[in-house]
């Protein structure tokens, strides 16, 4: 039997010793502290609730050290991690409980009110273990320096995890991940993070083989932040510092307490550090490396990094829930040279643009974006026809429309559910909102489809000023005159104070602002 690929992870992960892995707050664990606990919560599992293979272990909480070590105990004891939304409500959580079919829950206090009504067995960190729940202390006991990693029989196509989805098109759907999709993702990251670091002309060597330290801005339920982060970071030694929440002003002070050298999370993440008011007043020399992805990144934002963060390597990395996470990646001068573009293939990975019968398209002409490799997960969970129309002869259908040029670099145009079609003629979304980035007064920009009785659609523009900014609606429309087509510049402009609704995958959520706007989810 070949070694189940998330249990050589964590296998390796104890000879990084005494080395910190998580930091949070003033906590700090180390490999074999996070080692011995996975282990043992692993045994208990198996022991005190019966978990066996294959059964279904949900993890709900914010992003405590906890989180990683009930979900490394849920995959070493041969269970199926099922990681839960910490932003779902009490009907979200349930749904998510009930469609999974968790026979234990790992929750934080927060969490654990929120899910008392499923009834399921939970073990409860970070608050009070009220009905019959227990504690997360008491369930670990003793925790000795002999423990062992329980014996359980494990291939690597064997399923390790459900993901949820983000949700931007519909219900978040469940994606069956294997030890295999989990496995890669180390190898896939770092490969990214040192190609970018290398074409940004400095030694990749040393920023794979000193301890890299990570700032993780997103949460641990969702592939960036699990697979890209966190199993990298397992593998390699390195530190992850974790944060309740995204706060611009804590990560800021972070990085310099920590000595971060990478931060990871989405595009929002990088411009609402730069554009924090105590950007400037900390030391963040030790940071060299930038990354961030799954969502559009505006050419803007390389600008905005080279100008405040000179001399570092960022780098945009497209993925999704169905790919384990990275799965196309660009960085350093390549990355200088065509900064919208999401670059070139992880080397696991076969990509390819398709028309809607399934045809491959030649460099250059718009498709659906498909990609195949080690990465791509089993299905999703108990949706057999979402799976058959997605997942067709080992390539996933990502839904982004995107172009290949001659260098093989990858270009998203567009989701093809965002897209608006003005009298046939298709608008999208994400190039209009690059070029509403570029106006200075502009902070966030959401463009939508505005119904109309003889086009069909309208193209409409939410947009957030910087703060002090002013800009009249005419003023805003000149600006892209010089930029787009003219039935491309949004027709209807609405200014909304406050930030603009998100998702913690950092995608705007549209429906909500069309019903803020509009009246209609449309
Ligand atoms: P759902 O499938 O439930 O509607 P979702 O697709 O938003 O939700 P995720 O799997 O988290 O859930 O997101 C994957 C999507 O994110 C991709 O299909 C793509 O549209 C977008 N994306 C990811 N990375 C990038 C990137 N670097 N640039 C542009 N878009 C990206
Ligand atoms: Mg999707």
């Amino acid at each position: 039997h070949a070694p189940a690929h998330f249990r050589a992870l964590l296998e390796m992960s104890r000879f990084h010793g005494e080395k910190v892995f998580l930091v949070y707050e003033d906590e700090h664990i180390t490999f074999e502290d996070h080692f011995r606990r996975a282990a043992t919560l692993a045994n208990r599992l198996i022991d005190e609730y019966g978990v066996r293979k294959g059964d279904r272990v949900a993890v709900a909480m914010r992003n405590y050290p906890e989180w990683v070590i009930s979900f490394s105990a849920v995959l070493a004891a041969g269970a199926v991690a099922v990681p839960l939304n910490a932003w779902w409500t009490e009907n979200e959580l349930a749904y998510g409980v009930r469609d999974s079919g968790a026979k234990v829950l790992i929750a934080d206090g927060e969490r654990a009110e929120r899910l008392a009504s499923t009834g399921v067995p939970m073990i409860v960190t970070r608050g009070e273990a009220t009905g019959g729940a227990r504690t997360f202390a008491d369930v670990l006991g003793e925790v000795t320096a002999d423990v062992t990693l329980p014996e359980v029989e494990l291939s690597p196509e064997d399923p390790a995890t459900i993901f949820y989805t983000s949700g931007t098109t519909g219900n978040p759907k469940g994606a069956l991940g294997s030890h295999r999709n989990i496995g890669q993702s180390p190898m896939t990251v770092a490969y990214g993070l040192m190609r970018s670091v290398a074409l940004a002309g400095k030694d990749p060597a040393a920023a794979a083989g000193t301890r890299r330290i990570t700032l993780l801005t997103v949460p641990l339920f969702h592939v960036t932040g699990c697979f890209s982060a966190m199993t990298t970071t397992m593998f390699s030694g390195g530190g992850l510092v974790l944060m309740y929440k995204w706060d611009a002003g804590q990560a800021l002070r972070l990085i310099e307490r920590e000595k971060v050298s990478a931060m990871i999370g989405v595009p929002t993440n990088a411009w609402q550090l730069m554009s924090h008011p105590d950007f400037g007043k900390h030391d963040l020399s030790s940071l060299s490396t930038l990354g961030y992805g799954g969502a559009p990144a505006p050419p803007k934002l390389l600008e905005r990094i080279t100008t405040n963060l000179p001399d570092r390597a960022p780098s945009n990395g497209y993925g999704m829930t169905e790919t384990s996470a990275l799965a196309i990646g660009n960085g350093g001068a390549d990355y200088h040279a065509k900064p919208d573009s999401i670059g070139v293939p992880s080397p696991v990975v076969d990509v390819r643009v398709v028309d809607p019968m399934g045809e491959q398209l030649a460099p250059g002409e718009v498709g659906e974006l498909c990609i195949r490799g080690p990465n791509v997960i089993l299905g999703y969970w108990n949706k057999p026809e979402a799976t058959a129309e997605t997942f067709v002869d080992g390539w996933v259908h990502t839904g982004d429309l995107a172009r290949i040029d001659e260098d093989g670099f990858v270009y998203i145009v567009d989701r093809a559910k965002d897209m608006v079609i003005r009298g046939g003629e298709n608008v999208y979304c994400a190039e209009v909102e690059a070029a509403l980035f570029e106006h200075p007064a502009v902070d966030d920009a959401a463009v939508i489809g505005v119904p109309h009785d003889e086009l069909g659609e309208e193209v409409g523009a939410v947009v957030r000023l910087a703060p002090g900014a002013s800009v009249t609606v005419e003023e805003l429309r000149e600006f892209l005159a010089g930029r787009l087509a003219k039935f491309k510049i949004p027709v209807h402009v609405w200014f909304r104070e406050g930030e603009l609704p998100r998702n913690p995958g950092g995608k705007i959520l549209k429906t909500h602002l069309r019903r803020e706007v509009l009246g209609t989810p449309q």
